[in-house]
Parts: C-alpha cells; structure tokens; sequence
C-alpha cells in the first residue's frame, strides 16, 4: 500500500543544509511541532528558487509534504526572521552555527518546544544585541542545549560519587562532565584538571536566562569538548569560531 502523502505547514528554524547534485538541496529543520526534520528542496540553489533565502538560523513558515521515507519535500517558505544580522559579524555568526548544529544534533523527531525555545532565543540575541556575544554566553547556552536535549553536564555532582566538587577535580568530557581526580574512570585517567571557581561558573551560568549571560565570562573549551564527546565527532562549526 502507498503511504498516504500529506502536507503540513510548520514554524522551523534552519539549522543546517547541505548541497545535492546540480541545484538541489536538503535543509535540517528544528520545529516545535515535528522536532528535527529533513526536507529536500527542489532546486533550491537556482536564484529564484523560494527556498533561496532559508539561510542558516533562518526562521520561516515552511510547506512540508510527508513521502515513503523520512525526508520530507519542502513544498514552499515563508521567512519570518531572516536575521542578517547574525551573518553581519563573524563574532556572532560563529556562536550561531555552533548553537545551529548543537540543537540540530541533540534533537529527535519528538517535538521538543524546550531545545526550539532555547535555539530562537539565542539567534534572537545574535542577531539583535547591539553587543557581541562573550565566551560566557556560548558556554551558557551549550550547556542549556545538553541540559534539555537530555544530557546535563554533571558541574555540580561527580557522577562517581554523587558529592558535591571538592580539589581536586577533573573534566571528563566522555563521562559527561566534572569527577573528583580519585574518581576518574581508569578508561579516562590522565583527564586535564578544571578549577573549582570554574565549575561554580558553568553552573551559575547553566541557570541564567540567556539574556543575562550575554556579557557574562567563562572557559568555554570544557563545554565545548563535553558536547563533541556526546556527539562523538568534531562540530563543523568550530571553523566559525574565532580565537
Ligand atoms: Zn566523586
């Protein structure tokens, strides 16, 4: 029996795209309503197309028709935020492709309105903060982005023990965050030392609303290498960053 082909209209924000054949192209999508989605764009890389201005962070009313497979056809868009801004400045293009790629990874195909609140929020402040974004912000929202995809970083409890950080501790991307250096599983001894203060840091951070975290400072390398251990690969993004 052919599968029943349906069409929907969704509020999704692009959150990667790659290239296929001559002028085609497939968009990764976070939606509130379908979670993450990958819908094919018919020629979309022509000039003309209607799916020309769905740039990376975009926001936009999309048209998505239901095939056989998981892949969508996208079947028409309407931008609703095209956030130039975000594209003006690298300093902010490169936390925004960072946080892109996180959620887009992080998400499934159930909806999830926390991880899509937490990425629009974001790519609102990039893109209209009269200031660039500090290191502190970055670090902030990648641990939100862990938290509601799942996967809190342990800042405030060595997973070994379950106790509260005390010297010294050590960073252990692959066990998901700080362990006290006698509780380092033997499979990861040698991990790399991280300050108290630092952790209080991250912690404080983790909670703060995005907005006040903004010009906030804070190591971001520790959150970074914790969300690369999750994924189990490098962020493509990272080429954005600077520094
Ligand atoms: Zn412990």
């Amino acid at each position: 029996m052919a599968a029943r082909r349906t069409t929907e209209t969704v509020d999704a924000i692009v959150v990667g795209r790659l290239d296929q054949g001559e002028d085609d192209r497939i968009y990764y999508l976070l939606t509130a309503e379908r979670g993450r989605v990958s819908a094919w764009g018919n020629r979309a890389r022509r000039a003309k197309s209607p799916f020309a201005g769905l740039d990376l962070g975009v926001r936009a009313r999309v048209g998505l028709r239901s095939g056989s497979s998981d892949l969508y056809t996208l079947v028409g868009a309407e931008v609703l935020e095209s956030r130039i801004g975000l594209r003006a400045r690298l300093e902010r293009l490169g936390p925004a492709a960072i946080a892109c790629e996180v959620a887009g990874a992080l998400a499934t195909t159930v909806p999830d309105t926390r991880l899509f609140g937490c990425l629009e929020t974001a790519l609102l402040l990039l893109d209209q903060h009269p200031e660039d974004p500090s290191d502190g912000f970055l670090a902030a929202l990648l641990a939100k982005l862990l938290t509601f995809g799942g996967l809190a970083p342990a800042l405030e409890r060595c997973p070994a023990c379950g106790e509260a950080p005390a010297l010294p501790m050590a960073w252990v991307p692959q066990g998901g965050g700080a362990f006290h250096v006698d509780h380092v599983p033997p499979d990861v001894a040698g991990s790399p030392r991280i300050p108290l203060e630092d952790l209080a840091q991250l912690a404080q951070l983790r909670r703060l609303p995005l907005l006040q975290a903004y010009g906030e400072r804070a190591a971001v390398a520790p959150m970074l290498a914790l969300v690369e251990a999750h994924l189990g690969q490098g962020l493509r993004a990272r080429v954005w960053l600077q520094g």
